[in-house]
């Protein structure tokens, strides 16, 4: 038998519950796959049931590489890639005894579920399965059948254009399409955190910018290129991303010759928070994001969290507030940013940090030490300093021009 047609299924999670707006969703989840289809090759996408397919046009586009694609792609609870066959019981039988046994190498035992979304077709589920299962113990004697515990589930589907068959489902991406919940502004840093709470909220639907607080010198050119580094990480779940970057060196060293050595920190902080609001304003953005975990150091403190969140009138999104470090490690394994994350770049965070930050600090005595430097003055100087990065997913990031940008 010459190569087995293949097509890779895409069913909806929450996308299914969705009422009224539902075409809405479909049609972005499909824009989404048609933009990440155009750079591989040429392919059919189209939506029924609850599934979008995805077939290759022809026989030089990777569908292999339009799976690690479709894995990406925000609003899919589940894929597989199944072998089409005709919906004659003949075809059916003659693919799966073909295609399943090189994918139940090393399994000892399998059921066959058949799902009959085509009611025409002649033979009901039971029966389906039954022959099936019994062509594929001819092609892999190896194999026993198990109908309560087996190790792998086979299913054979037959629906509208054909009959497919694959051996299990593997986890989509999940979560809502993306650009489907507004936009948001995302502080972003070098560390583990703030890569994993971008991604938590693009699943969620959110259009994501970045901003990122630089210290040259004290920081280095390296730490802003493994910022961006991860922001092109991020653009693996979406088509672009902006990152603006901003510096805040002379912020830190009026704060560091005028105030308390203690309160460095959340002062510092009050002025990211305040210039990533203007940042978002700017950009239109709704709301910011942050990797902040409660607890997880002095700056992360419900009274320190207090101190912050006064300087903005958004929402502020903190995905991994309830996460401990683990769980968010094992995130940022998933979506490939950790080996970055790790790289030993100062942030401008831990430039001047006191040994003794204030982990409870009151509101009253940081504004009292906010008063001795010009805040106002230092954030416009701070603002002006802004660049802003455009990187589009696969490409190198690009600095914008301001006319560009406007
Ligand atoms: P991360 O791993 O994200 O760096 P962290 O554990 O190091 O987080 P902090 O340094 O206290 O924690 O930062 C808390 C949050 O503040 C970060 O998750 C990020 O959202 C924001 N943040 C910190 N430093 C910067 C920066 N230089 N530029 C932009 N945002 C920052
Ligand atoms: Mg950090």
């Amino acid at each position: 038998m010459e190569n087995v047609k293949r097509v890779i299924l895409c069913k909806y999670g929450e996308v299914a519950l969705k009422g009224a707006n539902r075409p809405q969703f479909e049609a972005t989840m499909m824009r989404d796959l048609r933009r990440r289809a155009s750079r591989i090759g040429s392919f059919d996408i189209y939506a029924a049931q609850s599934t979008v397919y995805i077939e290759p046009a022809d026989d030089t586009s990777d569908i292999e590489e339009m799976y690690r694609e479709a894995e990406h792609t925000f609003g899919f609870s589940g894929l597989c890639l199944a072998a089409v066959a005709e919906k004659t019981m003949e075809s059916i039988k003659e693919i799966a005894s073909f295609y399943l046994p090189q994918k139940l190498r090393g399994m000892e035992t399998f059921k066959v579920e058949a799902k009959r979304a085509d009611k025409r077709f002649p033979k009901k589920s039971p029966e389906i399965a039954a022959e099936v299962g019994e062509a594929v113990l001819a092609s892999a004697p190896w194999l026993r059948v198990d109908l309560h515990s087996p190790d792998i589930v086979v299913t054979v589907e037959v629906r509208e254009r054909g009959a497919y068959i694959h051996a299990g489902q593997e986890r989509g991406a999940g979560g809502l399409p993306l650009g489907t919940n507004g936009r948001a502004l995302l502080l972003l840093s070098g560390g583990i955190d703030s890569p994993v709470a971008g991604y938590m909220m693009m699943k969620r639907g959110v259009t994501v910018d970045a901003v990122h607080f630089e210290s040259i010198p004290y920081t280095s050119e390296q730490a802003r290129d493994k910022v961006l580094a991860l922001a092109s990480l991020l653009t693996d779940y979406c088509s672009s991303i902006r990152v603006h970057v901003i510096s805040v060196t002379h912020i830190q060293e009026v704060l560091r010759d005028s105030c308390d050595n203690d309160y460095f920190t959340i002062l510092l902080r009050r002025f990211m928070m305040a210039l990533a609001d203007r940042t978002a304003r700017h950009t239109g953005a709704q709301a910011l994001i942050t990797g902040e975990s409660l607890g997880q150091v002095a700056s992360q403190t419900m009274h320190a969290l207090a101190a912050t969140d006064c300087m903005t009138t958004l929402p502020v999104f903190r995905p991994c507030i309830g996460m401990d470090k683990e769980e968010i490690i094992t995130v940022s394994r998933k979506i490939g940013a950790f080996d970055t994350s790790i790289l030993p770049y100062e942030d401008c965070c831990t430039v001047f940090t006191p040994p003794h930050p204030k982990t409870r600090p009151e509101l009253s005595q940081v504004e009292e030490q906010e008063r001795r430097v010009d805040f106002a003055a230092l954030a416009d100087e701070a603002w002006a300093t802004r660049r802003t990065f455009f990187i589009r997913s696969g490409m190198e990031p690009r600095e914008y021009t301001e006319k560009e940008e406007n």
